[in-house]
């Protein structure tokens, strides 16, 4: 093949439509002299119709006359276009065209052609309207979105998620959604989560966060992996619903369910539930727990000499006694009107004895000035083995009234924990 022939060929099977005018900008010009079978093909002309024509013929109404003005200045100085404009087929209707056009020059240097290659690109354009769309689409939802990569690098987050968090996309994008991690869940959550992902499954579940500002929040999070064409993993999309008002309205009503109004106590429902969750564990696994009944001492008297109001304070102090002098682990509830109970995990009866006997110390020194002194008798046990909850109360209440019936001020040891008493202290020398 000689070379005119090779250009030929390779301008007849180009991908892209070309097509060659001459340079006669009068009369109705320029003239197309040559276009391949791809801008046939773009345009719905068959060749014959296309040539001695003016390339005009693709103009329409949405054809943007700026551009075109622009076009005729570059052909008026023999410069090269480029642009992209909407064109009409030969059936009306429109494509949208990018297209360059370049002058070819003779040998003398004059201007005898122009060369223009054009490419539709209506597809590209929809699929950047629609890549548009989505964006715009997920940056305003309401609910907070953040996708990541595989390696779990943040590459976007909405404006809900902005909001949400404090943090702006210029503070989360790179960094992984580690940085709203709130210490809130063990490590065995974010496994799981993991874990889930991997095998390819999506992970819901309620998320406790942090947001920048350090204030934590919770949402109800799913997480689910985006897959390429061959089903490879490449992203990871989360769609939260911010639920904070919810949790906190719940912890509300779980805190008006489980606390005593006036001492802030837990109260004796959620004393009944402690002692199950104890009893249980007792079961399970041999570990101990013991129990400490304390009642105010003549506190009927308290109310009918200094009035309710001096009564509901005493028992405010008792209850904050109580708080202070207990560990963490430790349950100390209002079980009834000026009666206490504290539940003392792993605690054997020599230590919740001497306990019981601090509260009492305690009790003396409590100092309200109207009400003067205030003692409290107290009943201790330990749970033994194969003992109801009702039977290890019955004894510590028996104790405690053996306590009021000694006299009062004082702490008395359960039935049948003596014995168990004396082996911890043999077991101590
Ligand atoms: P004892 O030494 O035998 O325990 O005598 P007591 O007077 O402490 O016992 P009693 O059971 O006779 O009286 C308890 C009183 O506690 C009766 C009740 O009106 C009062 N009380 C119960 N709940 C409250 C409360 O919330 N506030 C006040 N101020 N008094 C309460
Ligand atoms: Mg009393
Ligand atoms: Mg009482």
């Amino acid at each position: 093949m000689n070379r005119i022939d090779l250009l030929e060929a390779a301008v007849a099977h180009s991908y892209n439509a070309i097509v060659i005018t001459d340079a006669n900008l009068e009369d109705d010009g320029p003239h197309i002299e040559y276009c391949n079978p791809a801008f046939c093909e773009m345009t719905g002309y068959a060749l014959a119709e296309l040539i001695g024509r003016s390339p005009r013929i693709l103009q329409g109404p949405d054809t943007d006359p700026q551009v075109l003005a622009r076009l005729r200045a570059c052909l008026r100085s023999n410069t090269p276009f480029q642009g992209s404009a909407i064109n009409y087929r030969k059936d009306g209707t429109p494509y949208h065209v990018e297209w360059n056009i370049s002058p070819v020059r003779g040998a003398d240097g004059v201007v005898t052609h122009f060369v223009s290659v054009q490419q539709d690109i209506s597809t590209r354009l929809e699929a950047e309207r629609d890549r548009r769309l989505l964006a715009n689409a997920l940056n305003v939802a309401n609910d907070p979105i953040l996708i990541t990569d595989r390696a779990a690098r943040i590459v976007f987050v909405n404006q809900a998620f902005e909001r949400l968090t404090g943090y702006d996309a210029a503070d989360a994008l790179g960094q992984t959604p580690a940085i709203l991690r709130s210490g809130e869940h063990d490590s065995g959550f974010y496994e799981g989560l993991w874990s889930a992902l991997e095998r390819g499954e999506g992970f819901r579940a309620t998320f406790t966060n942090r947001r920048k500002n350090g204030e934590l929040f919770h949402v109800e999070q799913s997480i689910a992996a985006v897959r390429d064409d061959q089903q490879r993993i490449t992203h990871y999309v989360s769609i939260a619903t911010d639920i904070s008002e919810y949790v906190q309205r719940q912890r509300r009503l779980h805190e008006l369910a489980h606390r005593d109004k006036l001492t802030g106590l837990l109260n004796r429902r959620a004393g009944e539930a402690e002692l199950q969750l104890r009893y249980a564990e007792a079961c399970v696994d041999g570990t101990v727990f013991a129990l400490i009944i304390g009642d105010i001492d003549h506190f009927k008297q308290i109310n009918d000499r200094h009035g309710h109001p001096v009564g509901d304070r005493v028992l405010v102090r008792t209850a904050r006694l109580l708080s202070e002098r207990f560990r963490r682990d430790d349950a100390v509830i209002r079980w009834g009107g000026e009666e206490f109970m504290v539940i003392l995990p792993n605690t054997r009866i020599a230590v919740a004895r001497q306990l019981a006997d601090r509260i009492r110390e305690g009790m003396r020194t409590l100092g309200d000035d109207d009400a003067g002194a205030v003692s409290m008798s107290l009943g201790v046990g330990q749970w033994q083995q194969d003992e109801s909850i009702a039977g290890l109360i019955h004894r510590v209440d028996k104790a405690l009234y053996s306590a009021k019936a000694l006299g009062r001020d004082r702490v008395v040891v359960a039935d049948g924990d003596d014995e168990d008493e004396n082996r911890a202290r043999a077991d101590e020398v």
